[in-house]
């Protein structure tokens, strides 16, 4: 894919707008670089928003994603001992599957259908709308790797 120099994707620009965010080009272009993705961490990020417009530091960055989530345009995905990992597909809580090796993340869809899907067994009370699993394990490239014989 080519990079897009477009840091004014309008169409992006209406959505923060709508959301209530204030509009710079920085935002635009990570919200754009997070849809665009797949389950990328702040580094990550931050070299596609640099690829669109220029330098950008790591904490506008973090303060953007903060923003970004808390107006829920983005999630924000937290796997145990690593860093933080964000994506542009919000609102039907997937889960995800998580190699132990090799950090790949991939999509899980909701094991019964809307959310939430899993039902607690005993939710203290609460209303719960949410419920996120991380499944962890080999991906097939690392599980084949671990498996096979030394040569
Ligand atoms: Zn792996
Ligand atoms: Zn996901």
């Amino acid at each position: 894919m080519t990079a897009s120099r477009n840091s004014r994707n309008p169409a992006t620009a209406d959505e923060l707008r709508r959301a209530g965010l204030r509009v710079t080009a920085a935002r635009v272009a990570l919200l754009d670089t997070v849809r665009e993705g797949d389950h990328l961490d702040a580094e990550a990020l931050t070299r596609g928003v640099r690829r669109r417009v220029g330098h950008v530091s790591l904490q506008a960055v973090y303060d953007a994603l903060h923003a970004l989530t808390a107006a829920r345009l983005v999630r924000r995905i937290q796997p145990p001992g690593g860093p933080a990992r964000f994506e542009g597909r919000v609102g039907d809580n997937h889960h995800h599957v998580l190699c132990r090796s090799c950090g790949v993340l991939a999509d899980v869809d909701c094991a019964v259908g809307d959310a939430p899907c899993l039902t607690a067994s005993d939710d203290h009370g609460f209303v719960i709308d949410e419920a996120e699993v991380i499944y962890r394990g080999l991906c097939p490239d690392c599980s084949t790797l671990s498996s096979s014989p030394a040569p």
